[in-house]
C-alpha cells in the first residue's frame, strides 16, 4: 500500500493487531499524517473554533447580529486548516483525486463515534450539496464522500442553487445572502450534516435552517476541518 498523498510505500508495523488483522490498512504514510493536525484542547462547544470560552466570539457575534435562534445545535470539527491540509484538500476537491478522500475516513467516522454517540438510530447523514454547475465541475461532491464514511443511512435531501464564490465576499455579505438551499423530501429525523470546512458557518446555518423549517427536529454537523 502507498501513501495516497506522497506515494511512498507504507511499511506496516508488525503486531500482535496486523496478525489477526485488527488494524485496519493506513492510506497516509506516518510522516504525512503527521503534518496534519488533529484539533485538540479546549474549543467553542457550538463550532468547535479554539477557544477558553464555552461560546467563542464568532458564535456570539453570529447570535446578535440574526437575532434569531440557531438552527444548528453545534458542529463537531477534526482537523485544523493548515498548509499540508490546503493542498491535500485542493488536489481532493478542485483536481478530482476522489481517492485522496480516503486519507479522511477513519478520522472522520472515529470523530463521529467520539462525539455523536448519543444521537438516535434513526438519526440521518445529509451531506451539503453542491450546485449542478460545482458538480459538473468537480465530477464528484467530497461532501457526500464524507457522509459515507458514517454508519448512518445517507439522505440527499438537499438542492443548492448556483451562487458566486464565498470567499470572494465579505463575513457580513455572507450572512445576510440568500439561502442557496431547498428541500427535495421532508424529513423528520435528526439529521448530522457533513461537510469538509466550517469557516463562517453560514452554508451549514442556511442548510440547518431549511431542515428545520420542514420539520426536522434537530440538526447537527460534523465537519472534516475548522477554518
Ligand atoms: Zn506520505
Ligand atoms: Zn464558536
Amino acid at each position: 500500500m502507498n501513501c495516497l498523498w506522497c506515494d511512498t510505500t507504507i511499511i506496516p508495523e508488525v503486531s500482535w493487531k496486523t496478525i489477526i488483522r485488527l488494524s485496519k490498512p493506513k492510506h497516509l504514510c506516518s510522516s504525512c499524517a503527521g503534518q496534519l493536525t488533529i484539533l485538540k484542547g479546549k474549543r467553542c462547544r457550538k463550532c468547535s473554533r479554539l477557544s477558553d470560552e464555552d461560546v467563542c466570539p464568532d458564535c456570539k457575534w453570529w447570535a446578535y447580529h440574526t437575532s434569531q435562534e440557531d438552527p444548528l445545535i453545534c458542529n463537531y470539527a477534526v482537523f485544523s486548516y493548515n498548509d499540508t491540509m490546503q493542498e491535500i484538500v485542493s488536489r481532493w476537491k478542485y483536481r478530482g483525486d476522489y481517492c485522496l478522500g480516503k486519507a479522511f475516513q477513519d478520522d472522520y467516522r472515529r470523530a463521529f463515534e467520539q462525539k455523536f454517540s448519543f444521537l438516535p438510530k434513526e438519526t440521518v447523514v445529509v451531506p451539503i450539496p453542491l450546485s449542478d454547475e460545482r458538480m459538473d465541475e468537480r465530477g464528484f461532491n467530497q461532501s457526500r464522500m464524507l457522509a459515507d464514511f458514517l454508519p448512518l443511512k445517507t439522505a440527499e435531501i438537499l438542492s443548492r442553487r448556483h451562487s458566486e464564490k464565498q470567499s470572494k465576499r465579505t463575513r457580513r455579505q455572507r450572512v445576510s445572502a440568500a439561502n442557496p438551499f431547498h428541500m427535495i423530501e421532508n424529513i423528520n429525523n435528526p439529521v448530522i450534516l457533513a461537510d469538509d470546512i466550517y469557516t463562517t458557518g453560514t452554508t451549514l446555518r442556511h442548510a440547518a435552517a431549511v431542515l428545520k423549517k420542514y420539520g426536522c427536529p434537530a440538526v447537527y454537523a460534523l465537519t472534516l476541518i475548522r477554518g
